[in-house]
């Protein structure tokens, strides 16, 4: 390939579309920043409308002969994309931390994970199979199969900005449709690389498109009537108005929102496990991943045990540049992030929690305007609380004490939202009993951030998805496929004859 990282990010970002891109005008730019130094690095285009409808105009060109290519032939893409994504990993992730602020290994881990999604795709002639049966009434045969919709569209957020996407384009694209991808505009760099990489792949011209910017472009996505589906991941607010929007457009939509996960601890715990996981999946990604740990839940007297263990962990953390070796946190991605999330601090104080670790006043030398916060951990939070109902995306983590197992239950599947949730016991018995009982999508025993793998499907409940369909998986492959049921009868003359009852089956 001859583009290299750093091209994305020499200065302007502009759209993929129709397999190169973008030189027509450009009315409006948005500012890119580099997290760690506060600096703005790039500008990225913001599309129009007429942006959008020549994405549109592209993704339609191509959608035709791409949903007749043959499975081999998609097949073969995928293969080829998954080792250019194999072969460019680093270079992927490097882009990532510099536009995110995420460590180096933290975004090597986004990629293998995104890179998963890309090889269940490599599968697509056994996902798309249909049923087949023979002789259903005499002389007559019924089969089913799976036909692509058309043009789909991702719109996407800024925590996840490599495999989100890929939880959406190579299922979309292996089963034979058009792709346009909107990229969160905070770090828009890696979709255009994927692109290259597809182009580079074998992929047609037209088939992968990407349009950056705002509410602008995602409104003119919704609106637009050759996008047959949408897939939107982000925050809640935004996945309710793409679910009605979109819905009410008539096109087909799986919206998953916000989250706040909760790790209960029953006494009964390898509490060092616990404060090792709870640290790692509370911190990591300096908490803007939406399976994130925001809430623990400790039962009995757990907290006066685990605290101390979670507490000599954080002091040690590493905050730093996420290209730097040994940083083991970065920053938040925006100073506007920055700012939200010490106003939730100062929020949790000003309603009586107790601010166990202050990140407030950490400086990070020679990066005095990246935007920095040391890990915060609250006791003592009651559910009333601002800083245990919100979504804080950042490294806060909220303790909430409960006498019990019932107590413990109760709160988690009072909560809005519904994303993941994790149970940290010895007693196999309360973990089973727990998987039955609560009421979210993704469940981890002894497992803080369960993730499906790529051949699960991932998704929420509640406020955490909008629409019917969680995304990847088999739910992916229907989503993104419309079925067709076909019943035949090949001509045999004893069958001539007017019947004008309903058809039945013999
Ligand atoms: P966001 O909702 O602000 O943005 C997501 C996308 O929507 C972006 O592409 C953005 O440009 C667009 N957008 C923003 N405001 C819009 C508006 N008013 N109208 C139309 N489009 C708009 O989310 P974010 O801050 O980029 O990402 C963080 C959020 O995403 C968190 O809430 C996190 O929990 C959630 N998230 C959820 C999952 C999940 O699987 N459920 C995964 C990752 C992130």
């Amino acid at each position: 390939m001859s583009t290299t990282h750093t091209d994305t990010l020499a200065g302007t970002i502009t759209h993929w579309i129709g397999g190169k891109g973008w030189d027509g005008p450009v009315e409006r730019w948005g500012d890119v920043y580099d997290p760690a130094t506060g600096e703005v690095s790039a500008r990225v285009a913001f599309a129009d409308v007429a942006v959008v409808d020549a994405a549109v105009a592209a993704a339609t060109q191509a959608a035709t002969s791409w949903g007749r290519a043959s499975l081999a032939v998609r097949a073969r893409v995928m293969f080829a994309f998954r080792d250019l994504v194999e072969r460019h990993k680093r270079d992927i992730a490097e882009i990532l931390t510099r536009e995110h602020g995420k460590v180096l290994s933290d975004a090597l881990g986004e990629v293998t994970r995104g890179l998963e999604v890309v090889e269940f795709a490599c599968g697509i002639a056994q996902l798309i199979k249909g049923e087949f049966s023979e002789n259903v009434s005499s002389d007559v045969d019924s089969y089913s199969i799976r036909q692509p919709l058309g043009v789909v569209a991702g719109i996407t957020p800024f925590n996840f900005p490599a495999m989100v996407p890929m939880w959406m384009y190579p299922i979309a694209i292996a089963c034979g449709n058009a792709f346009v991808l909107k990229p969160s505009e905070k770090d828009p760099s890696a979709a255009v690389f994927c692109a290259r990489l597809l182009a580079e792949a074998g992929l047609p011209d037209g088939v992968f498109n990407v349009v950056h910017g705002d509410r602008v472009a995602v409104d003119a996505i919704l609106a637009h009537p050759g996008i047959q589906a949408v897939s939107f991941v982000g925050s809640t607010p935004i996945a309710r108005h793409i679910y009605e929007t979109g819905t009410r457009a008539g096109k087909r939509v799986q919206a998953l929102g916000g989250a706040k996960n909760h790790m209960v601890v029953l006494p009964d715990a390898d509490l060092d496990l616990a404060a090792d996981a709870a640290v790692s999946a509370a911190y990591g990604s300096t908490g803007q991943r939406c399976m994130a740990v925001a809430a623990l839940v400790t039962v009995g007297d757990v907290a006066d045990r685990l605290l101390p263990r979670i507490l000599e962990r954080i002091r040690r953390l590493n905050v730093g540049p996420g290209l730097e070796p040994g940083t083991e946190m970065g920053p938040l991605v925006t100073g506007e992030a920055l700012a939200r999330v010490r106003k939730y601090v100062e929020q949790g104080c000003a309603e009586g929690a107790e601010l166990l670790e202050d990140g407030r006043s950490l400086k990070v030398p020679g990066h005095e305007r990246g935007f920095f916060l040391g890990p915060c951990l609250f006791d003592r939070v009651r559910p009333g609380m601002t800083v245990y109902q919100d979504e804080i995306f950042g490294p806060v983590l909220v303790n909430v004490r409960v006498a019990t197992y019932e107590e413990a239950l109760d709160l988690v599947n009072a909560n809005r939202y519904a994303n993941g949730v994790a149970i940290f016991t010895n007693d196999g018995g309360a973990a089973r009993r727990f998987q039955n009982e609560v009421q979210v999508g993704m469940v981890g025993i002894n497992v803080p951030i369960p993730v499906p793998m790529a051949y699960y499907s991932f998704g929420g409940w509640k406020h955490s998805l909008f629409g019917d369909s969680h995304v990847h998986g088999r739910e992916g492959v229907h989503f993104y496929t419309r079925g067709k049921v076909i019943t035949a009868r090949w001509p045999d003359p004893k069958h001539r004859g007017v019947n004008l009852g309903f058809p039945q089956m013999k």
